[in-house]
């Protein structure tokens, strides 16, 4: 690429409500020479609410490979462009992983410009764990491809994230309660930043039958985030959380020697106290 190449701006728009867009956002749009779009039809509305008129291309699932060497060489002769997808931030669930992949490859500028994502606004108010989490996007949409993804998600331990719309919404919850137990810890956020936000708690189970029972809990965008499951302790790393709360015990208190195990092991600090309560209870009868 030449010395003037332009660059591609990564830009992330509303998911609902318009005033989710940042100053830097409607900066940049206004600036570049042209904006692609998932569809340039829907894109358009926002573009006016902003009063921004610019040249566009669409770049959708199916023509993005096809479109990537046209964007690319007007990049290339120093023209800039915004990349833009119909809500959130392009590329999450979206259209644009092969232009940025390529560009990147060419050595042309990218430049993120971050603002709303569905996933992340979830995660926000789910009240569930967000220091680990595992981005499933959309479950396949056949009910046996959907039931096995799943199941193979059972086991896992981080928060779980999923998108899902109105048509699947209903199926989706069924069979995300099967495979995981209905007390399984979730939310089901719905419409969010929009008129009917609703986000419905606590458990799998729960919210089945709110989405059952409700024709309005199965209407607009959803996103799914699920409590991981709680880590199985193996037998050996049991073995040895034993062997060192046993000698721990011997000078420090149950709470003091399972605070350094749960620490040292990593395993669940209440599961350590509970195994040093009962060890301790074992020495006091062995002494007496
Ligand atoms: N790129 C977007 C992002 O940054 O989140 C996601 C695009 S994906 C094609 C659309 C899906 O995102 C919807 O089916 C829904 O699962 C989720 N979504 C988007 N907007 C939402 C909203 N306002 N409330 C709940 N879910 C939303």
């Amino acid at each position: 690429m030449t010395d003037q190449s332009g660059i591609l701006y990564v830009v992330a728009t509303p998911i609902g409500n318009l005033a989710d867009i940042s100053q830097r956002a409607i900066q940049v749009l206004q600036n570049v020479d042209f904006i692609a779009a998932e569809d340039t039809r829907h894109s358009r509305h926002l573009l006016n609410h902003l009063g921004i008129s610019k040249p566009m291309v669409s770049i959708h699932e199916h023509n993005e490979r096809q479109q990537v060497d046209a964007v690319l060489s007007r990049l290339s002769k120093g023209e800039s462009m915004a990349l833009i997808s119909d809500a959130g931030t392009p590329l999450i669930s979206d259209p644009g992983y092969h232009l940025v992949k390529i560009a990147r490859e060419k050595d042309i500028q990218v430049v993120p410009v971050p603002g709303a994502c569905a996933l992340v606004t979830a995660l926000s108010v789910s009240g569930l764990p967000t220091d680990h989490f595992r981005f499933e996007g959309f479950l396949p949409s056949k009910k046996s491809a959907r039931k096995t993804h799943l199941d193979s998600l059972k086991d896992e331990t981080v928060t779980l994230v999923f998108y899902e719309s109105s048509h699947r919404i209903a199926d989706s919850i069924k069979d995300m309660k099967d495979s995981f137990g209905e007390d399984r810890q979730a939310i089901l956020a719905r419409e969010m930043t929009k008129t009917f936000e609703t986000v419905l708690g606590n458990t799998l189970g729960e919210i089945a039958v709110k989405v059952a029972e409700d024709a309005n809990q199965r209407k607009g965008e959803f996103v799914v985030v699920i409590k991981g499951a709680e880590k199985k302790i193996s037998d050996p790393e049991l073995e040895s959380a034993d062997a060192l709360l046993g000698l721990l015990l011997e000078d420090l208190s149950t709470k003091q020697a399972s605070r350094i195990v749960a620490k040292h092991t990593g395993l669940p600090k209440n599961e350590i106290y509970k195994r040093a309560l009962g060890l301790q209870k074992n020495f006091d009868s062995s002494a007496k």
